[in-house]
């Protein structure tokens, strides 16, 4: 693989695709100084924005910017970095890209700098999967969680976990050595107190990757309901304040039946199924069938009534071809038409809530159904932003090492337990990471980063 040959120089242009007032190339290998100096004219300093003039091989002018000179190791890759901050525009940040690589640069692939940020011990795995995660949230309580992973709170978490195992199992490793003492020995160590310390700190730290996986996809909620029953209206309301920034994701067309709010930060994408009905135009058809292919990925199914009318034989219709194991809200939308009360309701585990759309009355009910079926119980400052193979990686660590619990007499293989965990925590930070897994991760990164 590239990274592990001698470095070239990789170049890219690290801002986002369009026009703006500020476009930056970002370049990293070996030797920079002298590529700044071909470039500028001048003798880079280091660490020091300077006001250059880009030049191309007549020394005629590209454009004009700031120069920033980062010299190895103190650099976002740990080798020199060179950041040209020029114009905006596509055409001049393609020709300063193109001068780059006359001067010596290749074009980086996906991810190739944070790639080399983790090869060179800049940072970990789960650092630079927080760095993507940062660019990719669509709600403020993701990136805040995001960036706490960035600066190492996730990684300082494995690394305290995977201390105490490391402890614990030198100590039982040391025991192996004297047989006719073991017992007593472990008894004295606490070996078994140490490893349920162990086991609950796994636990909480589970559930608190599980919040953050929410907060980073998402749920889906599928909303079924007769024309005018009040399904925008609700949809207005859910949102409230903090609509979710949401820009399109990289193969998918927007399409106007999904649409993603925000509750508490999570975000959560609404399919209005108003589009449902038969239809004969091919068009409209194929909107349908990725309306049908949507909803049976939903997670929550709201089923919206007229409050005075109660369900009716055509919701029953849509209800009865949806995913059967899926949670079912029924609201009864339009309260204040026939002076009811807000409320929630359930009879045999079906869940009603009683609300008005246009007034809102109820819909703080309908919010904290929503977040109860998501699972959602956390606050803020815990969560841990996790991806589902980190989500993987903690369930089998924690599944080694209940299993040690139960090998407790047989200290051999409560080791090799320990041994196990140990292994599955190292594989989130990426200290027991195999290369190709390596290189599926970093290529889903954007170019540039
Ligand atoms: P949709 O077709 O299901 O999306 O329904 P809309 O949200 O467009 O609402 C249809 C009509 O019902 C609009 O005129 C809304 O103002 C009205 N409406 C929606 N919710 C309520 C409600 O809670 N109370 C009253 N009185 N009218 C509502
Ligand atoms: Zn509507």
């Amino acid at each position: 693989s590239p990274a592990r040959s001698l470095p070239d120089t990789i170049a890219a242009v690290a801002t986002a695709p369009g026009r703006g007032g500020i476009g930056v190339i970002r370049v990293s290998g070996v030797a920079l100084a002298s590529m700044a100096q071909a470039l500028t004219g001048k003798t880079p300093e280091p660490r020091t924005a300077g006001f250059v003039r880009f030049l191309d091989a007549e020394g005629r002018t590209l454009d004009e910017g700031l120069l920033l000179y980062f010299p190895a190791p103190h650099s976002f890759t740990g080798e020199d970095v060179l950041e040209l901050q020029g114009h905006g525009g596509p055409v001049v940040m393609q020709m300063l890209l193109a001068r780059c690589v006359e001067l010596g640069a290749r074009l980086a692939e996906p991810g190739e700098f944070s790639r080399r940020a983790f090869l060179n011990g800049k940072m970990d795995l789960a650092q630079a999967e927080a760095v993507a995660d940062l660019i990719e949230a669509s709600t403020v309580a993701a990136a805040r969680s995001a960036v706490r992973s960035l600066s190492g709170a996730f990684s300082d978490e494995m690394h305290r976990i995977t201390d105490a195992l490391i402890d614990l199992r030198m100590l039982v490793e040391a025991t192996l050595d004297f047989p006719e003492e073991e017992v007593e020995f472990l008894e004295k160590a606490r070996a078994l107190e140490r490893l349920e310390d162990i086991r609950a700190r796994l636990v909480d730290v589970l559930e608190r990757a599980r919040q953050g996986a929410l907060l980073r996809t998402g749920m889906n909620v599928v909303l079924v309901g007769r024309p005018n029953v009040g399904k925008s209206s609700l949809l207005n309301c859910l949102a409230g304040e903090e609509r979710a920034i949401v820009t399109e994701i990289a193969g998918t067309t927007r399409d106007a039946l999904r649409e993603t709010i925000a509750i508490e930060g999570i975000p959560v994408h609404v399919i209005d199924t108003a589009g449902l009905r038969e239809t004969t135009d091919p068009v409209e058809r194929i909107g349908v069938e990725r309306t049908w292919r949507e909803i049976q990925r939903a997670d929550v199914i709201l089923r919206m009534v007229d409050a005075r009318a109660g369900s009716s034989a055509p919701d029953e219709a849509i209800d009865a071809a949806l995913p059967a194991g899926v949670e079912r809200i029924t609201v009864h939308n339009k309260i204040d038409l026939c002076g009811m009360a807000a409320q929630r309701s359930e009879v045999e585990g079906r869940v009603s809530v009683y609300l008005s759309a246009q007034r809102g009355d109820g819909v703080d009910l309908l919010r904290a159904e929503l977040l109860r079926v998501a699972g959602w119980h956390a606050h803020g400052e815990d969560v841990v932003l996790a991806r589902e193979r980190h989500l993987q990686a903690l369930r089998a660590a924690l599944g080694h090492v209940e299993a040690a619990g139960a090998q407790s007499a047989a200290l051999e293989l409560f080791a090799e337990e320990l041994r196990q965990a140990q292994e599955r925590l190292g594989e989130i930070t990426g200290e027991f990471t195999a290369d190709d897994l390596l290189g599926v991760i970093f290529s889903r990164f954007c170019i540039g980063k």
